[in-house]
């Protein structure tokens, strides 16, 4: 199957199940009810299936950009989802507004490349809260440091970004002038998938533009900006790359809401959860009490970042206990609802 070149392996595969007639597809864009799908046969526009609709109990169980999911063919390229298979990761935040709902950027991405720049703009802070999302995710995270060519003072920022990337793999790169560049190579292997995530004006376009290489076609694909410098791409989409790889292309977060397990915290200050360990008691908060280890050990600033992250979470997962009770409810009352019907015969 040619499939692999998308994505495909043994992990989706054995979700099949063998007398099935629907046909595996990647959805490589969304744009409300519609996807566009990647099939063997080419890709096709679908929608879903109003069982698969009425039954989702929240948006993350319909399809997200970079699902595998099973379809029903249709004539001229159409077709209906089914079903969407399990994610084999899942890079997710809170989506903006007041309603505490999950908003699914990508599913089934290997790599995130986490984008900043080392001009001003430079910001350890920002990069904690990404190794957060991404690790809740499951894909793996690599630190892009963009524009080399311009930074002040480029080895301290490497030291102060390699003290919170806590293994994760970094690398300094210009756009400009392609120092770096070909180290991310390693990352684009064929059926991999990577995004990238970062604020607008790092440099993702310009680094996408470069990796993408003399690909003209797929180059213009992407189609950055307008004339007046403004993102035309607002969608997410999966563009598969000359080396093989396939790109998620995610617009430019202004702002990125965590929405983590506390475990993901665990793995980004994992150095705080070991400094802990010292700490004289085993509940310490790390904010007052006496003999506290982690107050000792950790950057202050690093620890008060830790602190905000730990209290939106908190926040976080009071509000979707409230939100999750809600809709348990309203299903109730739908089901309830339907049963009275029954018994009166409609
Ligand atoms: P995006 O919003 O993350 O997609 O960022 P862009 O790719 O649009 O880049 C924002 C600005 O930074 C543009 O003016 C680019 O020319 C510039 N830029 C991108 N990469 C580099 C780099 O490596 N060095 C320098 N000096 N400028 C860069
Ligand atoms: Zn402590």
């Amino acid at each position: 199957m040619s499939l692999e070149k998308y994505g495909w392996g043994p992990f989706f595969s054995q979700q099949l199940e063998s007398n099935s007639t629907f046909i595996p597809g990647r959805v490589s864009s969304q744009h409300g009810g519609l996807y566009r799908v990647l099939t063997d046969t080419g890709e096709v526009v679908a929608n879903v299936s109003g069982r698969l609709r009425n039954f989702a109990l929240s948006s993350s169980e319909l399809p997200a950009v970079g699902d595998w999911v099973l379809l029903q063919r249709r004539e001229q390229a159409r077709a209906v989802i089914h079903r969407v298979l399990s994610r084999r990761t899942q890079l997710s935040r809170r989506a903006p507004g007041k309603r505490s709902e999950e908003q699914i950027l990508a599913a089934n991405v290997d790599t995130v490349f986490i984008m900043t720049a080392l001009d001003a703009d430079f910001s350890v802070r920002r990069m904690e809260r990404y190794l957060s999302l991404v690790h809740e995710s499951g894909a793996i995270p690599v630190l892009v440091l963009n524009k080399c060519d311009v930074a002040e003072d480029a080895e301290g920022k490497r030291l102060s970004a390699e003290s919170i990337a806590r293994g994760s793999a970094l690398h300094l790169v210009s756009a400009h002038s392609g120092e770096g560049v070909v180290e991310l190579h390693r990352y684009l292997k064929p059926g991999r998938t990577v995004a990238f995530i970062g604020s607008s004006g790092v440099g993702k376009s310009t680094l996408i533009n470069v990796l993408f290489g003399n690909d003209v076609q797929l180059t213009r694909a992407i189609r950055v900006k307008d004339s007046k410098g403004r993102h035309t791409t607002t969608y997410r989409r999966l563009i598969p790359m000359p080396g093989g790889a396939m790109l998620l292309d995610t617009p430019g977060m202004r702002e990125v809401q965590l929405w983590a397990e506390d475990e993901a915290l665990h793995s980004s200050f994992g150095d705080i959860a070991e400094a802990a360990r010292d700490c004289r008691f085993r509940d310490c908060t790390h904010q007052h009490e006496p003999g506290c280890a982690v107050r000792e050990s950790i950057d202050a600033e690093r620890l008060s970042s830790y602190h905000r992250q730990q209290k939106e979470l908190a926040f976080l997962h009071r509000q979707t206990d409230i939100y999750a009770a809600q809709a348990e409810k309203q299903r109730w009352k739908a089901i309830h609802k339907s049963m009275r019907n029954y018994q009166k015969g409609e």
